[in-house]
């Protein structure tokens, strides 16, 4: 197969596509408390589009896809989409970052489908603070749906966002849920896309959170970490689960990413960092082939940054009044 690389020798393996800038929840770290602009339906990328760019991309080495949002459980006919995605030739893994406020109801289907593993966002386990957090009161429904999802055999992955002012309380009680849990709980540095230009701090870096795990679990130790992984990993012996730390904005992992992300509006960007380069959308809506498709995406590929530093050099506008909830994280 003809993979795609960048101009660094990193192959493109894996696509993050977010179906929609849509969210039922309101992440102090992701969007401001009235919500975002959401863009007109029509702006969205239809899923007969995802489905092109992916069919593309996997003709070129792109065999995995996360599907994430917004949340992506608010996009109407999501399943039949999903059905539709895993049954393209060339796509062995599809997997789903949700915030589990509407998933469980899906999770049979899901499984159905093949699809194996789950990313749960989930940043307490206090419902005072969940409800401060993405000011909606909404912890049980979410401790509820990865209760089901254990049940069914997911494989799942906490996703927490470290925020000094927050839950920096909660590492320890979401670590520990590894004592009795197969999950993969991972500590994310805070970056700044919280959609008012509010810029982050970064008390706590991934430095900071290892060594309050460390501190609070002595026997902790490294284990290996996947191949392209963003996450350094650890366990605690005897442990189920296993915790993780994602250096997101100190950008530890640049030199080994595979990834690709396509944003709702079908911006294609090489790095979670640049602005993204060109718009899929309107290069399908112009009346491109599949080969046109495919030169637009080697050609972003071509231009992609060494790291996310170069890549944020690179913006129009320094700092970002974006929101994760528009890019997909
Ligand atoms: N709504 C789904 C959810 O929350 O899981 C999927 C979309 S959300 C944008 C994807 C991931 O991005 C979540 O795990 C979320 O915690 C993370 N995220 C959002 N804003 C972030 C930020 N400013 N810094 C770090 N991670 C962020
Ligand atoms: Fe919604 Fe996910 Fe953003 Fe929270 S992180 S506001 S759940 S898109």
């Amino acid at each position: 197969m003809n993979y795609l690389h960048d101009k660094f020798g990193r192959p493109i393996t894996y696509l993050r596509l977010a179906v929609t800038d849509r969210c039922n929840l309101r992440c102090f770290y992701c969007m401001p408390a009235q919500g975002i602009d959401y863009v007109p339906q029509r702006q969205l990328l239809t899923y007969e589009e995802m489905l092109r760019i992916v069919r593309v991309l996997a003709s070129v080495g792109v065999h995995k896809v996360r599907i994430t949002g917004g949340e992506p459980f608010l996009r109407r006919d999501l399943m039949e989409f999903l059905r539709q995605l895993v049954a393209i030739d060339g796509i062995e893994s599809v997997r789903i970052t949700t915030n589990g406020v509407r998933t469980e109801p899906f999770l049979p289907e899901l499984k159905s489908l093949g699809i194996k593993a789950i990313n749960l966002s989930l940043d307490t386990l206090d419902r005072q603070r969940f409800a401060q957090i993405t000011r909606r009161d909404e912890l049980p429904a979410v401790l509820h749906c990865l209760e089901r999802m254990l049940e069914l055999g997911f494989e799942v992955k906490i996703n927490c966002v470290v925020m000094a002012a927050h839950n920096a309380d909660d590492l320890i009680p979401l670590a520990e849920l590894t004592r009795e849990l197969p999950v993969g709980v991972r500590f994310i540095e805070e970056m700044p896309f919280n959609g008012d230009g509010r810029q982050t701090t970064l008390e706590w870096d991934y430095r900071r959170i290892l060594q309050t795990l460390q501190a609070h679990f002595p026997t902790m130790q490294k284990i290996p970490d996947p191949p392209h992984s963003t996450s350094l990993n650890y366990q605690v012996p005897s442990y189920k689960g296993t915790v993780g730390v994602i250096p997101a904005y100190s950008r530890t992992f640049c030199g080994s990413c595979n990834r690709l992300r396509i944003t709702p509006l079908g911006k294609l960007r090489t790095c979670l960092y640049d602005e993204g380069i060109f718009n899929l959308r309107d290069v399908m809506r112009a009346g491109a082939t599949d080969a046109q498709l495919l030169d637009t995406i080697a050609e972003a590929v071509s231009m992609r940054a060494a790291n996310g530093f170069e890549a944020e050099r690179r913006r129009s506008l320094h700092s970002s009044t974006e929101s994760m909830a528009k890019i997909g994280g």
